[in-house]
């Protein structure tokens, strides 16, 4: 917080962010991976605005509000496979926190109980939320070093990198490792969390082809839940409406948040099968029930919200609209790979990471305490472009609504920027202590 100074929006419109002076700048990052089409899309708040004048909350504790059954009944429509009961919680943690209490309870009074399934699976590097319990099967050393002692004991499996595993090889690479695991042990294995298809907060790290559809198969063969996190590929980021669907893989349970509510409000959801959901049901006295309840959980100006969210993310037009977009930034990323300091750029759907290289080596890196994306995201700031980088690697997440005008203006703003900067980077000492969390 020492440091801390931040950019102060007072309104937004589309695509666009505007700070108390007036100025704009392009949302590149969708305010953090969740504004899905854009700020005060007229269908949305005209959602929450009728939901208002009926009622703002009412608790989901023994009552129920229309738009929040209605989104349940959406939810369960669109989720693949037969995920058709949805548990509403308020933020992206929260649903993880939960499908991991499922998961556990769940295995303590199925049909074949398996108490001793009580742990976890978790990738290097994963980021599942804050909370106690999602920040146990995060991997990210960054945020979790200091509660090491609050945390449960996960096992850790290597991040498969599509980027960094050797040539030649395919998922089966990182796939052999987690079937040793689970031979092993999966006796005491309740459930494995997964980011489907890509590590969001680990840099945008991708996973090979064919490494969810593995994950699915050997956590099945092995009798352990599978919990995918969909909370920043969900919703249509990286093409189909859940990534999940890229491999065929049916998780049994699907967490989403950021997005659901079209960046709105807070409102998150942990999908099950009917397999799970039965194994909560009894008498009040058989105490098999879910004791896990949040005091916002399924607000119905959320849950009116992700209705029309939904309602525009399914249009004809919008998945259209949606197939060009991916392959327009397809060719902003082509001609970034032009640039002699672009050492890369991955992409799936309209989800896109970008790595820097100071020399013709495209292996060679910048010294991380330059902060090279920092730099680069703080010029195209100056110029209306709000990016935010994970470490060294580039982002760029727009809203969904972004035109082609729009897209191209962020694309070749972020060219310029780069060329900028690494013609003449600062070094080392002169950003260290400049605000930016990079
Ligand atoms: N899961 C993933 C994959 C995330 O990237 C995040 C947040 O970035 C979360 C969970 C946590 O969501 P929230 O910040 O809404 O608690």
């Amino acid at each position: 917080m020492a440091e801390y100074v931040p950019l102060v929006i007072e309104r937004a419109e589309g695509v666009w962010l505007y700070d108390t002076a007036g100025k704009r700048y392009l949302d590149g990052i969708s305010s953090m991976w969740c504004n899905l089409f854009g700020h005060r899309h007229p269908k949305i708040d005209a959602a929450i605005h009728t939901q208002l004048d009926q009622v703002a909350h009412a608790t989901s504790l023994g009552m129920a509000t229309p738009p929040a059954i209605e989104l349940a009944k959406r939810l369960a429509e669109l989720a693949p496979g037969d995920l058709n009961h949805v548990f509403f919680g308020s933020d992206g943690s929260s649903a993880v926190e939960a499908a991991l209490k499922i998961a556990f309870q769940y295995w303590q009074q199925c049909e074949n109980p398996q108490p001793r399934k009580t742990r976890f699976l978790a990738l290097g590097e994963a980021y599942h939320g804050d909370t106690l319990g999602s920040a146990s099967v995060g991997g990210i050393d960054r945020f979790n070093a200091m509660f090491k002692p609050l945390l449960f004991d996960v096992i850790r499996l290597r991040t498969p990198d599509r980027q960094k595993m050797p040539p030649d090889v395919g998922a089966e690479y990182y796939l052999a490792e987690l079937e040793k695991v689970l031979a092993a042990q999966h006796k005491e294995i309740a459930a494995m969390v997964i980011e489907p298809c890509i590590q969001a907060a680990a840099g945008m790290v991708f996973h090979p082809a064919g490494y969810l559809r593995g994950v699915r198969e050997l956590t099945r063969k092995y009798n352990v839940l599978l919990i995918a996190d969909e909370i920043v590929t969900g919703c249509g980021r990286t093409g189909p409406l859940f990534a999940c669907e890229l491999e065929g893989a049916v998780p049994d349970l699907l967490c989403l948040g950021k997005s659901l509510s079209g960046g709105y409000l807070p409102l998150s959801a942990t999908i099950a099968t009917p397999e799970i959901y039965s194994a909560f049901l009894g008498t009040s006295a058989s105490g098999r029930s879910f004791r896990h309840g949040h005091t916002y959980a399924g607000n119905p100006l959320g849950a009116a919200a992700a209705l029309a969210t939904l309602e525009i993310l399914t249009s004809d037009a919008v998945q259209q609209r949606l197939l060009d977009q991916i392959t327009q930034l397809e060719q902003i990323l082509a001609a970034l790979r032009s640039q002699p300091h672009v050492a890369s750029t991955r992409q799936m759907g309209m989800i896109a990471a970008v790595e820097l290289t100071p020399s013709a080596d495209r292996n060679e890196r910048y010294p991380a305490d330059m902060r090279i994306a920092y730099q680069i995201c703080r010029e195209a700031l100056k110029h209306g472009l709000w990016l935010r980088p994970l470490g060294d690697t580039l982002v760029i997440m727009p809203p969904l609504c972004i035109t082609k005008d729009e897209l191209n203006f962020l694309g070749d703003l972020l060219s310029t920027a780069i060329a900028t900067v690494t013609d003449n980077p600062l070094p080392a000492e002169a950003v260290s202590g400049i605000a930016g969390d990079d």
